[in-house]
């Protein structure tokens, strides 16, 4: 067999094993060079692909290469672009930016809902909304960046598209880009598999106002985040304003690069907690009126007082109920709001705080053990594994400490407990099907 042959026949095998779209858009464009007694070389786009491979895909290959070889053989990366290259290009030597793309990034529309009169502010989130206002008033002059941080639904994305429809207002000349993390991964993938990345950096490195939405997206996608990095010191240095949302405070970010957290703790960091039960009556009765719907004051009253966790799922919980009541002609009352949302309360109800002793029974039913043996003395390799994910998983979920979480485990060490976490993490960045399986864990913990 030559290397093309060989190479196919692996590709075909990761085509099976790989999500389609996983497959082509890394596996596709891996192209093989050389093979010698010890290494098989591949050329990739870039770095970017190779971190990629490397971290998902690497060993798995290796194995298949060597089934196929019977013999051991590493796998190499040759690269097409520098990345490192494309990233430190400065903007003296790329192209300027294209009417269109200016023409865009002027134009982009702000959700006009989300405006700082709709906000409602309370004691939970009054420090994140004054940030945001100051910095519209005066952006990157006072604070930056402005790091938000909370819950879903407590009203980031609120915030950001507040503060960028207010500068501008402002100033209609404004370059403001609001963005998800998400999509800023996406648009870099795409720049770096079309060649544009001077089109991509021009786009996000000549703003006035980044708002970018989400950012624990970037974790695990190092060369996005080193692109962020360039792209935020481009911006910071310049002292054009940054904000940026995430679902938990900068120093839980695990796997994102220490650099990058700490240009995020130089500016403000604000958090929004879910507001008390007199702020979500106003938030409900203010949607009410912007949607210029009646909604009487004791159904007002009833949902503020069930959902406490997320303003969307209250939101939400709003319209459905006028929506039905109009639709039906059943007039509005508790007990109509009652039974149309008796799914959604009862979730919120027993939203009881997570205890080692359910993510005990649940990982034990994941991996079929009797939930005894996580507190047993066994050794034993079916054991081992589920118990040392479960103690990952209190560390992770739960506020125990690890001399408390061993206890809880037949009398563990704290240093057995610290030995299981570090081995989970590390299985979970290199394998993704082990990383796939711990989420499915997680979501099933988090929602029984
Ligand atoms: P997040 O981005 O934090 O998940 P969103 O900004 O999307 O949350 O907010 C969810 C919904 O709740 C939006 O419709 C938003 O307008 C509303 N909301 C959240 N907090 C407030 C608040 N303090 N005042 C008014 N509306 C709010
Ligand atoms: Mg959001």
């Amino acid at each position: 067999m030559d290397i093309q042959q060989i190479w196919q026949k692996i590709a075909k095998t990761l085509e099976e094993q790989m999500p389609q779209e996983s497959f082509d858009l890394w596996i596709k464009p891996i192209q093989p060079v050389e093979l010698t007694e010890k290494k098989f070389t591949v050329t990739v786009p870039n770095k970017f692909f190779s971190d990629w491979v490397n971290q998902h895909q690497k060993a798995n290959i290796e194995k298949l290469l060597s089934e196929n070889l019977d013999r051991k053989v590493s796998l190499n990366f040759n690269f097409l672009q520098d990345l490192e290259a494309i990233l430190k290009t400065t903007k003296e030597n790329i192209e300027p930016v294209p009417e269109e793309e200016i023409k865009t990034i002027l134009e982009q529309e702000f959700n006009p809902k989300y405006i700082f009169d709709t906000f409602i502010e309370s004691h939970s989130n009054r420090f994140a909304k004054a940030t945001c206002l100051a910095a519209a008033n005066n952006p990157g002059k006072q604070y930056n960046p402005i790091f938000i941080y909370g819950g879903v639904g407590l009203g980031k994305t609120h915030l950001l598209n507040a503060t960028g429809n207010e500068i501008r207002q402002n100033n209609k000349q404004a370059k403001l880009l609001y963005v998800t993390a998400e999509r800023f991964v996406n648009e870099f993938i795409d720049s770096l598999t079309h060649n544009m990345s001077a089109l991509f950096q021009n786009k996000f490195r000549n703003l006035d106002c980044l708002l970018i939405d989400d950012i624990q997206f970037l974790i695990n996608k190092t060369s996005s985040q080193e692109s962020f990095f360039y792209t935020f010191n481009e911006l910071f240095d310049h002292r054009k304003q940054i904000i940026i949302t995430s679902d938990r405070p900068p120093k839980e970010l695990s796997n994102i690069e220490e650099r990058l957290i700490s240009r995020f703790e130089w500016g403000i960091i604000a958090d929004v907690k879910p507001p008390d039960l007199e702020t979500r009556i106003a938030i409900l009765r203010r949607k009410a009126e912007g949607e210029r719907l009646f909604v009487p004051d004791d159904v007002i009253l009833y949902l503020a007082s069930q959902i406490k966790t997320n303003v969307r799922k209250m939101e939400g919980s709003l319209i459905r109920i006028v929506a039905f009541s109009a639709l039906t002609g059943t007039p509005l009352t508790i007990d109509t709001a009652k039974e149309i949302l008796s799914d959604i309360i009862r979730r919120e109800e027993i939203a009881k705080p997570i205890t080692i002793e359910r993510i005990q029974k649940i990982v034990a039913k994941h991996f079929h053990i009797d939930i005894k043996d996580m507190r047993s003395k066994k050794r034993t390799d079916e054991i081992a594994l589920p118990r040392q994910v479960a103690m990952y998983l209190s560390r992770t979920l739960t506020e125990t400490s690890t001399i408390a979480i061993g206890e809880d485990f037949g009398g563990k060490d704290h240093t057995t407990v610290l030995h299981a976490c570090n081995k989970i993490k590390t299985l979970m960045t290199s394998d993704p099907f082990f990383n796939a399986n711990i989420n499915k864990i997680i979501q099933e913990i988090k929602s029984e």
